[in-house]
């Protein structure tokens, strides 16, 4: 028989950053004017850098641009000493967002050395080694002081999102003007706004950044995909996408004590790292019915369905034909699949993008007969970065086997070719700077 989640006391979770309860907002917090920092920094005239831009649909360059100077009294100017190539920055790379321009600077994803501060910077001093959190948050608003640090309300002057939602996110670095229009981490030298609470002081780790640099996203994501499905020892998961998030959110599952772990995914070597870094079992959508095999692993349905592939999983014909005509840019697949292979009152997760507000083929039946749970959302990575790096310098998680590829910035277009179209047994791309003296 299938064990079922334990109904035992639940074990805290360690480590588990304090989870605050959102509080009611109060009136005035929604009259607080509003300020956003300057999107562009200004340049320093002084100081030349290299950096990855946007020119066209799947067409990057490495370019030489002023680097960035102090522009608000919060900032601080971070030599990059290493950058990584996430899956969400095929987005930008494909323009499948709005509001990607010729010359953005790419990535959110970097660790480096502190060269400059500004004068409203408390924490940080140059020459202080640290980490920069993909999402841009103030730590002021009352998202931020209630650790939702990803939907703060200072940090992204774009009102595309709240026209769409009601409400808008925060910003990210290198992501479109859809969250804010900041220039990326994929560059010799960045501006991050907001310094205190935008960078983790790592100058006493021993780590090198090929293990820091998971700090900056994909860790935290993966982190937040298990806190949202309640993965705990005998759990049972299957994770959509076996990317670099699948992957480390399928590591952290094993580390919390999942019993049973499914990655699902087209790519024959991603799957092949699944099994390597703990994973149950493997379902190639290729050569099997995913929810046939989902079935028979586990009768009873699986506790949580985590979706970190995202919008283009779309075999079913029907779609491949909205698609096609512009009607639905969004796959339902997973939707579908993880309404029917959850258990009862089991919960489907979603963290990989979706950027399009409507899903024609929504499950509502399965939500409604299952009593199903849906979560998801961006991570806030600041809730969780101290913690995690605890994790990785106890050696508890090491992300490290994932890095397939470290290559010098000057490599970028190559990789994101190689990432984009899935050669070379690519599982997660680094990019390191020149070092200087
Ligand atoms: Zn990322
Ligand atoms: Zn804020």
């Amino acid at each position: 028989m299938a064990t079922i989640l334990p109904q035992a006391p639940v074990q805290p979770l360690q480590p588990q950053a304090p989870v605050q309860p959102l509080e009611p907002m109060q009136p005035s917090a929604t009259l607080q004017p509003i300020s956003f920092p300057k999107t562009k920094a200004n340049p320093d005239p002084s100081l030349k850098m290299k950096a990855v831009i946007f020119k066209n649909r799947k067409s990057i360059e490495v370019g030489t641009l002023h680097a960035p100077a102090i522009t608000e009294p919060n900032d601080a100017i971070i030599r990059i000493t290493t950058s990584a190539i996430c899956g969400s920055d095929l987005s930008v790379y494909r323009q499948e967002l709005q509001g990607i321009v010729t010359g953005d600077i790419m990535g959110h994803e970097a660790v480096g050395i502190v060269h400059k501060v500004g004068d409203g910077v408390k924490f940080l001093r140059p020459g202080d080694r640290v980490v920069i959190a993909a999402n841009i948050a103030c730590g002021l608003c009352l998202n931020c002081k209630n650790q939702n640090y990803v939907h703060c309300d200072n940090t992204n002057s774009n009102r595309k999102l709240e026209d769409d939602y009601g409400q808008r996110s925060g910003g990210v670095f290198g992501y479109s003007q859809l969250k804010g229009g900041y220039d990326g981490l994929q560059a010799e030298y960045a501006r991050v706004p907001f310094a205190d609470v935008n960078c983790l002081k790592v100058t006493n780790s021993p780590l090198n950044d090929e293990r820091l640099i998971w700090l900056s996203d994909a860790l935290p994501t993966a982190w937040y995909a298990n806190e949202l499905s309640e993965i705990r020892p005998g759990s049972s998961v299957a994770i959509w996408g076996a990317g670099p998030v699948g992957l480390v959110t399928a590591m952290i599952a094993r580390y919390r004590g999942a019993a049973k772990v499914v990655c699902i995914d087209y790519v024959p070597h991603r799957l092949a790292k699944a099994t390597q870094i703990g994973a149950t079992s493997t379902i190639d959508p290729g050569r099997e019915k995913v929810i046939s095999k989902l079935k028979e692993l586990a009768p009873l349905g699986f506790d949580a369905c985590i979706d970190a592939a995202g919008f283009r999983i779309q075999s079913q014909l029907k779609h491949k034909v909205m698609k096609f005509m512009e009607l639905e840019v969004s796959g339902s697949d997973f939707m579908k699949e993880a309404a029917f292979a959850a258990r009862k009152g089991g919960i489907i997760c979603v963290i990989g993008e979706y950027y399009q507000p409507l899903l024609s083929s929504f499950p509502i039946g399965a939500f409604m007969e299952k009593g199903l749970q849906l979560r998801g959302g961006h991570v806030s990575v600041q809730r969780y970065w101290a913690s995690l790096l605890t994790l990785l310098e106890t050696n508890k998680i090491d992300p490290l086997p994932l890095v397939s590829h470290i290559l010098g910035i000057e490599k970028a277009p190559a990789a994101y070719t190689m990432f984009d179209k899935k050669r070379d047994s690519v599982v997660k791309v680094v990019l390191r700077n020149p070092a200087q003296a």
